[in-house]
Parts: structure tokens; sequence; C-alpha cells
């Protein structure tokens, strides 16, 4: 008689949206093997740092391949953090700083790399702060792919992995997820991964649906076993009944997690909805190759340019004003007519790629992160202020201040830009008047006095990420308090209904430009509230598009009024939920 095995479901957090029906394959923590010691004398000490260069030299050409993987997958988001894994590799204090370690333990270079390494995880170990633990991660991630290329034998997963494979494991680096096929792969099963780590990010950017916070251990014994992933409502069904079988296979052709569509002129370039009202959707960019993007899915305008992204992974402190000037000349060129807003560069707390900036703050989100920092380092603000205003006369722009929390920030930044326009002007530059400046609006005080900001500044911009951790103080980045991590919670929704009616008495244009703009749940709230101008990665412009022009502008602001007597998130997120799954189901289907 034939067995029939139990269905078995694994209930864990939804990191990365998608259906995904195969068998599981456990991936092996890698454990680095036997990492050789022996000594070595003064004369082998050269071809031990030969080793090492050429280490570092076929890491980076690893990366640089994984680079182009991800960009024939249109995965564009995740080049950048691989690009940053590239900058770390080519750090040249790490460099010198290994080369001097060699010469003084006078041991191989596989011995002296993982000594270092261990110390540098001992150190960090059992950190509960997120940005420290994304970084520790990518530093294993890069120490695993060095000590790798140190061995003759590479590893080979990729290779081994059958088709159709759901992979699972305790924690995936950024590059063992941007290396995975996604003909191969059609999963991935987790124990740790933060929803907004790198390791998520590339996984979305692929379109590889993921569910988290799933006890690994417990799953081993169902290694090749086959399973369902849902990355909707994060759930793993192993040994999936027919009729479980049957309906997943239904709902994983209705739904794609990539929603780009394959033909880019149904992407409308006025977006309206029901009702006739024009909503703006402009782009956020990182990095240059999103302007591609940026014209093929016909954007008003780049909403928000994390300029310190541009040049991420490498000391922002070592660029020139001329590189940063050539920097965005491009970005500016490349907009083709678009108005482009650089946001002055967001240094500190979960960013942080500058050497200025303090490293032992004990909680580097509240600490002089931002314009507190680039304020503080006025030196270092000019230089990238002459960059920025030398490209006005090039086409539209204008300037966004990051975390404003006090009024007094604005009005100092702004004093400082003017006094940048008048030297430059008297240095013979051509530099257009009245540039727009505009203040982010992410912190609660900044909210609360908005009335008093929007005197001194020409936009808005609501950077709900931020906006949400610092109101509900939960770490935007940490798995752990991803729980109290809640957009829809009454506290978020107030902020922006005060938001939009103090800036309509000023008359001023507000744009959200957080991750609640990318989701097409969150869009009937935000048009509710007011909120006119939205801004996201360029990869979900059309569904947020789409979104838009499927919805009565009527309909929403009456659900406002429900949603405002909401006590609770899921109270509001049932509401949206109730009126709109069916809607963003068939858009979903639509767009596939
Ligand atoms: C935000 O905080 O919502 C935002 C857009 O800025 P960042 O994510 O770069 O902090
Ligand atoms: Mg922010």
């Amino acid at each position: 008689m034939k067995q029939v095995l139990k269905e078995v479901i694994f209930k864990g957090v939804p990191i990365s949206e998608g259906i995904a029906m195969g068998k599981l394959l456990f991936a092996e923590p890698w454990k680095g093997g036997h990492t050789p010691e022996f000594s070595i004398n003064a004369p082998e000490i050269h071809k031990e740092i030969i080793r090492y260069r050429q280490a570092i030299f076929l890491s980076q050409k690893d990366l640089y391949h994984i680079q182009n993987i991800l960009f024939r997958e249109g995965a564009i988001e995740a080049v950048s953090i691989i690009d940053a894994h590239i900058q770390m590799l080519k750090d040249p204090f790490m460099n010198a700083f290994m080369e001097k370690k060699i010469r003084q333990i006078m041991k191989n270079i596989e011995y002296v790399f993982r000594l270092v390494i261990t110390e540098y995880e001992t150190k960090f170990a059992g950190t509960t702060n997120g940005s420290v633990r994304q970084k520790l991660l990518d530093v294993k991630d890069l120490s695993q792919r060095v000590l790798c290329n140190l061995h003759p034998k590479k590893q080979a997963m990729a290779k081994e992995i059958p088709p159709r494979s759901i992979i699972f494991g305790q924690e995936l680096t950024p590059s063992q997820t941007a290396e995975t096929s996604s003909e191969l792969v059609k999963g991935f099963v987790t124990e740790i991964c933060g929803t907004t780590s790198h390791t998520a990010l590339i996984m979305r950017a692929k379109g590889i649906p993921c569910v988290a916070n799933v006890n690994v251990e417990l799953l081993l014994e169902y290694n090749h076993t086959s399973a369902i992933v849902d990355g909707y409502s994060g759930i793993v069904i192993i040994n999936p009944e027919a009729n479980t079988y049957e309906k997943y296979h239904q709902k994983g052709q209705t739904t794609s997690p990539l929603l780009i569509p394959i033909d880019p002129s149904s992407v409308s370039d006025q977006t309206m909805t029901q009702d006739c009202c024009k909503v703006s959707v402009s782009a956020n960019i990182e990095h240059l190759d999103d302007l591609d993007l940026v014209k093929l899915y016909q954007v008003d305008e780049i909403g928000l340019c994390r300029s310190e992204f541009l040049f991420l992974g490498k000391d922002l402190r070592s660029f020139s004003e001329e590189e940063q000037y050539l920097m965005y000349r491009q970005v500016i060129t490349r907009a083709g007519g678009r108005r482009v807003i650089f946001r002055a560069f967001d240094i500190g707390g979960d960013k942080g790629n500058c050497s200025l900036s303090p490293s032992s703050e004990s909680n580097p989100s509240l600490g002089c992160r931002a314009i507190r920092f680039l304020l503080s380092h006025q030196d270092f603000f000019v230089l990238q202020l002459r960059a920025l205003l030398r490209i006005t006369s090039l086409g539209p722009m204008s300037i966004l201040l990051p975390l404003i929390s006090d009024v007094t920030e604005l009005i100092e930044a702004k004093t400082l830009i003017q006094s940048v326009v008048t030297d430059l002007r008297s240095q013979g530059y051509q530099i257009i008047d009245n540039i727009q400046i505009g203040a982010m609006i992410e912190v609660p005080s900044a909210v609360l006095t908005c009335d008093l900001i929007a005197k001194e500044c020409d936009f808005f911009s609501i950077g709900t990420n931020d906006l949400i951790q610092y109101t509900l103080a939960t770490d935007r980045v940490s798995h752990n308090t991803q729980p109290y991590y809640k957009p829809t919670h009454p506290s978020i929704i107030r902020m922006i209904d005060h938001l939009i009616r103090e800036t309509k008495k000023h008359r001023l244009p507000v744009n959200v430009c957080g991750e609640m703009a990318a989701d097409p749940l969150m869009i009937p709230l935000l048009l509710g509230l007011g909120v006119r101008r939205l801004s996201c990665a360029p990869r979900y412009i059309p569904k947020i598009k789409k979104m838009i022009s499927s919805l009565s502008l009527t309909q929403t602001k009456l659900l406002i009024k429900e949603i405002l007597y909401c006590k609770t998130a899921p109270e509001v997120e049932h509401i949206l939920k109730d009126h709109y799954q069916d809607l963003i189901a068939s858009l979903t289907q639509s767009c596939s």
C-alpha cells in the first residue's frame, strides 16, 4: 500500500512575495573546512601577500560575474548591494591591515585571514543591532569567498542544485543568494533573515519567494521532501495534499512576485484614479543603472536620489568635488529632463560609509546621523553642495535634507547653501536662482512642528521607513523588532494625516518616498489621506501605477473616515485587505 505522507505546516514570516513549489534542499552552513596553519620565514612573506592579493582579485572577479547575472535577471537593486561588497574588497585600509598582520604573525595567509575575521566576528557576536548584524553577515559572506579563493578547490553550490529546489538554511548570505539561479531555485526558507536585510532585498529583486523565522533544525527532517513556500502569508507546507497543491498551483499562476509587465508600453505616463485625480509617481534611485528603468516606466521625476548610495561602499570622504560633480552630472543627464531630487548624504544610523562618521555611538540611529552629521562636518557638506549646485544649470534639480528634526537645522543648512551659491558665482560658475530645498519628514518632532518647517522650505518628502522606526521605537533593520514595525499603526496614519492637513495650509507639495509607497495595499490609505505624490524603487512602478488607476479616490476618502477610528494596526490592515485584496490579486494577474 502506498504510504500517504502527512501534510505539515511551518509558520514563519514572509520576506519575499510569491509562491514556490519544489523540493527542499538543505544549504549546509559553510564551515570553511580545515584552515591550514604553518609558519613562514621572511622571504616567504611576499609570496603570502601575493596569494592574498590574488584571492582578493579572484573574489572581485566572482562578484562582477554575480553582478552581471543579476543585471541580466533585471535585479537592478541587487547590483548595488554586490557593488558594496566589491568596494569592501577594494578597501585599501583593510588590505594594508591584512598585509601588516602577515608580517607581524609570520604565518600563512589562510590562518591570518581566518584569525582576523574570527576576532571581528567574536567582537560583534550576539549583537542585536540590525545594521551591525547586516555588516557582520556581509563580512562573513566576503571572508568565505576569499577563503574559498585561497583554496584550490572552490565550492560549486550552484552547479549541484537540482531544478525546482527550495533552499533552506540557518542564514543565507547576500552573495550566496545573488549567485543562485532563479531557474533552479524556486524558493528560500531561512531561520534568520531581516525584512530589510541585503539578503532579503536580493531575494525580492530576483523575485524568489522566501519565508524566514522557521526552525531549520525541525525542517531538516524533511530535506528532499516536496514543499510549498507561500511568500505572501509566510507559511511553508511540507508534503502538500492534492487539494493544497492544486490551490497553490492556481495561486502561483495568478500571482507573480516580479510584476513587471512584459510590454512597457502598457505602463501609462499619466496616472489617474478612476475618478480622474492625477497622482504623480516618481522613482527612488540609488544607482546610475536605475535610470534606464525610469525611462522605461515613464516616470514623472526622480523623487529621491539617495546620493550616498551612488558611491556605495566607498568612503565618501575620499571623493573630491570634481568626482562628485561628474557623478551628479551623469545622473542629471541620464534623467533626460526629469527633475531629480538629490538627497544630501544620509550618513550614520543604518547607512554610514564615511570614515568621518562616529564609530562608537551606542545608538547610531539616534546619533550624529544625516543632517546632524552634515552640519557638524561643514567642510564635507560644502564639498557635496558645491558639486550639486554646479549641475543646477544642466537640468531641473532640487536638494532634499535628510532627517530634519528641528527647524533650526533647516535654516542653518539653507544659510550654508546660500553662501556656497555666492562663492560659486564669484568663481564664475553659473548657478540658477531659486533652487528648491526640501525637508525629509521622518522624525515625529518634524511632524509635530511641520507648520514651522513648512515656512522654511519648498517641499516635504515623507520618509516612512524612518518615520515608522522613530515613532514606534523599533529598529527598521532588526528582525527581532519586526513585529513592532507597523506601517498601519494608528500613530503613523495620524502623523501623515496631520502632515497633509498642515501642508495644505502652506500649499506645500508632499511626496511619500518610503517603502509604504511601494506597497499596493498602502496606496488607498495614502491617497485617502490626501497624498498625491509617491516615489518608489523603479521595479514597483508598474504595479503602483496600475493600482492607482484602478482606485476610486472617493472610496479611499470614505474608507479613511473609518480607518481614523481604528485602534490597532491589524484593524486597519483588515479593512484595507477586505476592500482591496481581490483587486490587488487581479492586478497582479494582469501585470504578469
Ligand atoms: C525613509 O526613511 O523612508 C527613506 C526614504 O529614506 P531611507 O530609507 O534612505 O532612510
Ligand atoms: Mg530615511
